[in-house]
């Protein structure tokens, strides 16, 4: 038998792995092995056995030997690696990294411990007290450990060693723990769904295909995915749950924790020790566990009987990891769940486009829940048309904006401000026609920036192209022209101005270094302990207040001025998300201050109007070419002369898409971020992946179907 192994030491050029004589061994794809390599002998994990011999002229090294016959990871999660690496553009070894602890492996191998038991020899000779005692804890049991044993018995380690030498006790090195797979033990307490939710999670069990369970805010998704996962149980599987950001879906965890006994549930996130991490991972691997709850990473948890995975708020760009590999838990949760003919289930109120295509095409079985529990109403949505709004020095607050909050703070009730987090990209906007200037390269809106000497100019991001700053609107020749965008800071200070004796937490990327934080002001928003949460995108995900009747957007077409062509569909599910969880215990009321008031995102968002909004945006991405319509894939290069290597770059794409009349195109253009030295080549059309496949790309980064994109 011949073998692929992957070293645990990253030598250069063997990222793809090695190969070796296996001899008689039996291997299997996943088991930790021992082999030679530049004259020490290493860890390495096997990816590929097969019989036949590769045509190679030199003699093939041996391996040394098995670590353990239980794989690291089953040949189901050894496949999906193998995809990753191969729809990413990643080798093996940047894909297996996203499953395994850091090295050393063998430390995640089941630990073995002595155990003992009576060899069958008659005992009756024995006269000891003290060897009568232990042989008496043995009688009628099956293999005890020495721990348990001597524990028991109240027995020396000489007495026991003494009866294993004359032969009465047999000694063997077993694993600490073999658990049986019964996972459904762990259950506690069982839901109870309505009529329609028993209907919704029957059709879901039953289709073979993912499911997209397309439900409102609070039509009891969760309560679906817990009968879900108690169907999984009781058929002897084990089930994955994944969430947006743990720190901030705190209820559905306690919904979870009510469900099973916590000792069976494993929580994974990014911001565990290694050390936790490693354990965790072990107590999966040994079959303790029997749901996995966690962000993106959970996927990779090593369960031997996966049969259901659950990706909740599908539409969140948290899914897609923006490192090397650049993977999209929808997508590696599809392979896997082939994989393991497991089934998988997509939740949200919100359908990313992706979905919804595939949702539309036959490709997901599609579910709907247009009710919520208990029929509570939706809040009502008020738009406020900013370019009627006589600001003097309030802007960006709208004078109903601002007796709404004031009305809040007489009436010791709460509100929620949201703000986009990329508050200054400021874009041209057309206060006569409302249109925002856009780039006649990408049609995409131009960003308005100051040039050295203080000049403003207009910049395409995604092509590179400037332009001056026009006197008059190029639709409607009106010269009422206004640079749109204000950040958080700013609109802090304006509040504190206006509202001295509030009380007033900010949530951003600058007060905010990770979510504990943010789980922090939650807390005190739900202690009363404060009257106004002004913040960015984490405001909305977190929140779940009773307590909050005011929601109100400050600028919704910051978020559209954006050059990007997922803007719109961003802005729509954020302002869809604050819409739905506004007023969960009393009536609430939501404010979207916007310049476009009937721009298609935000007349759907108020009207809660999904699926008309997804249909619309789907014909616009088809008409000028973006995903899901078109593959897309982007090369970032990092490069003081990030600029040269680019277009170099752009133009050796340009000649084998022009050589191979393919139907690509192929632009570069500096990051929105990247201060000038991080730039990137965008490729959209058909199949892009493949024109990448073997091909140096030197050491530009490939992201496949990349979220962002400026
Ligand atoms: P979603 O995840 O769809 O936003 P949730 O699952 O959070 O909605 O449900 C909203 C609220 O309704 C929660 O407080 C939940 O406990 C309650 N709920 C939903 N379905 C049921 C049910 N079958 N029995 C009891 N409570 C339910
Ligand atoms: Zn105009």
């Amino acid at each position: 038998m011949y073998c692929t192994v992957l070293t645990a030491s990253k030598s250069g050029g063997i990222g793809n792995g090695l190969t070796y004589d296996a001899g008689d061994l039996q291997l299997q794809p996943g088991m930790l092995v021992r082999v030679p390599l530049r004259n020490k002998l290493v860890e390495a994990i096997v990816t590929d056995v097969r019989n036949d011999a590769p045509a190679t002229e030199y003699d093939l090294k041996k391996v040394h030997g098995v670590f353990h016959p239980t794989p690291l990871l089953s040949p189901e999660q050894i496949a999906t690696v193998r995809w990753m690496a191969d729809y990413y553009l990643t080798t093996l070894r940047q894909a297996i990294g996203v499953w395994l602890p850091a090295p050393p492996w063998i430390k995640l191998l089941p630990k073995k411990t002595n155990a003992y038991r009576l060899s069958g020899k008659d005992i009756s000779i024995i006269r000891g007290k003290k060897q009568q005692t232990l042989l008496e804890t043995l009688t009628g049991k099956d293999w005890l450990s020495e721990d348990e044993l001597l524990r028991e018995s109240g027995s020396s380690k000489a007495t026991l060693r003494g009866l294993v030498t004359k032969g009465f006790i047999e000694e063997e090195s077993r694993e600490a723990s073999s658990h049986a797979a019964n996972f459904s033990a762990s259950l506690k307490q069982l839901p109870a769904l309505t009529p329609l939710q028993e209907k919704v999670e029957e059709s879901i069990r039953h289709d073979p295909r993912p499911s997209l369970l397309f439900g409102i805010t609070g039509s009891g998704k969760t309560e679906i995915y817990a009968q879900l996962i108690v169907d999984a149980l009781k058929k002897g599987k084990q089930a994955i749950v994944l969430v947006p950001e743990i720190l901030l879906t705190e209820h559905s965890i306690h919904r979870y924790q009510a469900l099973l006994d916590r000792s069976s549930i494993a929580v994974i996130h990014s911001r565990l020790t290694p050390a936790a991490r490693r354990n965790l991972w072990q107590r999966v691997h040994r079959g303790e566990i029997s749901l996995v709850l966690g962000s993106r990473s959970a996927l990779f948890a090593p369960m031997r009987y996966l049969g259901l995975v659950i990706i909740d708020e599908e539409h969140e760009w948290t899914y897609k990891n923006e490192q090397t590999p650049r993977y999209h838990a929808r997508e590696v949760a599809e392979e896997l769940c082939n994989q393991f003919g497991a089934k998988l289930v997509f939740g949200t109120a919100t359908p990313s486009l992706e979905a919804w295509t595939r949702a539309r095409e036959g490709r997901y079985h599609l579910e709907r829940l247009p009710q919520r529990y208990r029929e509570q109403a939706l809040p009502d949505v008020k738009i406020v048309d900013l370019a009627q709004v006589n600001f003097g020095s309030m802007y960006p607050f709208s004078p109903p904006l601002l007796d709404a909050i004031e009305d809040r703070l007489r009436r010791h009730e709460q509100s929620v401000l949201f703000l986009n987090r990329r508050g200054i990209a400021t874009s041209l906007l057309c206060l006569q026609c409302r249109r925002r200037i856009v780039s006649p390269e990408s049609q995409l809106p131009f960003t308005v920036h100051q040039s050295r000497d203080g000049r403003p100019y207009l910049l395409d991001h995604t092509s590179g192209l400037t332009a001056d700053v026009p006197n008059l609107c190029p639709h409607c020749q009106s010269t009422k022209l206004l640079a749109v965008g204000a950040g958080t800071q700013k609109v802090e200070d304006i509040l504190r101005r206006k509202f001295p004796q509030a009380r007033i937490l900010r949530a951003d990327a600058d007060t905010l270094a990770h979510p504990e934080q943010m789980r922090e002001l939650l807390h005190m928003m739900r202690e009363r302990k404060a009257d106004i949460l002004l913040g960015t995108q984490s405001v909305v995900k977190g929140l779940d207040l009773p307590e909050v009747t005011l929601a109100a957007v400050i600028l919704a077409d910051v978020g559209l001025s954006l050059p990007h062509f997922r803007a719109g569909e961003r802005i729509f599910q954020l302002l869809t998300q604050l819409t739905g969880r506004s007023g969960r215990a009393k009536q609430g009321e939501v404010i979207i201050q916007t310049f476009r008031p009937d721009a298609p995102e935000i007349v759907a968002a108020s009207k809660h109007e999904t699926e008309k909004y997804l249909d619309q945006e789907l014909k616009l991405r088809t008409y000028t070419g973006y995903p899901p319509a078109q593959e897309m894939v982007r090369l970032i290069v990092r490069d003081d002369m990030g600029g040269v290597q680019a277009k170099k770059l752009t133009m050796q794409l340009q000649q084998a898409i022009d050589a191979q009349t393919l139907r690509i195109t192929a632009k570069c253009a500096p990051t929105f971020f990247g201060g000038g030295k991080v730039w990137q080549v965008l490729l959209r059309g058909e199949h892009p992946r493949e024109l990448l496949r073997d091909r140096a790309v030197g050491d530009a980064v490939i992201d496949v179907d990349p979220i962002e994109t400026v």
